[in-house]
């Protein structure tokens, strides 16, 4: 689990008023009076219910993320992309005892004891579950915000940057980790891709500091070659489609190394699988 957030950065999602402790299971809003509650350690503001996940890989990786550890060793090795986040340097590089920050959508991972994991599942790991485009933390509280392969997933990325932004303390900082080339895939839904220029138009309110490829041009090619192959191999069959999946990424995963050495040049930018943007708030 995450580092716990204190009760005097949350805000109610209603009515955006103070919320105080009741007891050691229960918050309360001092406007409205709407009650949230612990659940497993877990603060529960909102939940979405396992039900709405209807596609059946995305059942599968509901199913691993129980296994945080099983689940991140499988797609590091296995997945068609090589994600070049190098986020443990970055946290250690940004954080300190004192710093408040969050990993926005951050499904069961725990990237550091000095972050406080949000997200719209009740993952073990969580610590705060809501929707992210209605974040019960107040305004100017954060140092930073961390949020990979998280946006193309929600119906407004615009709606959550904003929401960032107002999260963020004057120089806080957003780690924003977006695909371009990739195909669809659902968590629970999937609605969007961004190029570098649109990566940064999204941000247009921070001060862009850094902008990269965060998984290269082999790992965007490789995806949609596998989605491909499994398209051509299953003959319309949506029943096998995902076992044909599986099996052609089991065969041709290797090829994402080469992203080793394409991804340095700037001409992959074209078909790069995801980039990265680091920004600070003004
Ligand atoms: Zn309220």
């Amino acid at each position: 689990m995450g580092k716990s957030i204190g009760v005097e950065l949350l805000i109610c999602p209603f009515c955006k008023s103070k919320v105080q402790a009741e007891n050691s299971q229960k918050i309360s809003c001092i406007s409205c009076h709407s009650e949230f509650y612990y659940e497993n350690n877990i603060l529960l503001f909102k939940k979405f219910n396992n039900e709405v996940i209807t596609d059946e890989l995305d059942r599968l990786k509901t199913l691993f993320k129980k296994w945080n550890n099983l689940y991140d060793f499988l797609i590091k090795v296995l997945s068609p992309v090589f994600i070049q986040m190098n986020l443990k340097k970055f946290i250690k590089d940004h954080t300190n005892d004192e710093t408040i920050a969050i990993n926005l959508g951050s499904g069961n991972s725990n990237l550091s004891e000095k972050i406080t994991n949000v997200d719209i599942f009740p993952y073990e790991n969580v610590n705060v579950c809501c929707d992210v485009n209605n974040i019960p933390i107040a305004e100017a509280s954060v140092d930073l915000v961390i949020n990979t392969a998280v946006l193309e997933h929600v119906t407004s990325p615009e709606n959550v940057v904003d929401e960032i932004y107002r999260i963020l303390k004057t120089g806080g900082i957003v780690y924003t980790y977006f695909p371009f080339i990739q195909p669809y895939h659902a968590s629970p839904y999937d609605y969007s891709r961004r190029t570098i220029e649109g990566l940064k138009i999204l941000h247009k309110r921070f001060d862009i500091k850094e902008v990269r490829i965060g998984a290269g041009p082999t790992s965007g090619f490789l995806w949609v070659l596998q989605e491909w192959l499994a398209i051509l191999l299953s003959f319309g069959i949506k029943r096998i489609h995902h076992y044909v999946y599986l099996l052609v990424m089991v065969v041709t995963f290797p090829l994402k190394y080469l992203d080793l050495i394409l991804s340095r040049f700037s001409t992959s930018n074209n078909i790069s699988s995801a980039f990265i943007l680091i920004a600070r708030k003004k």
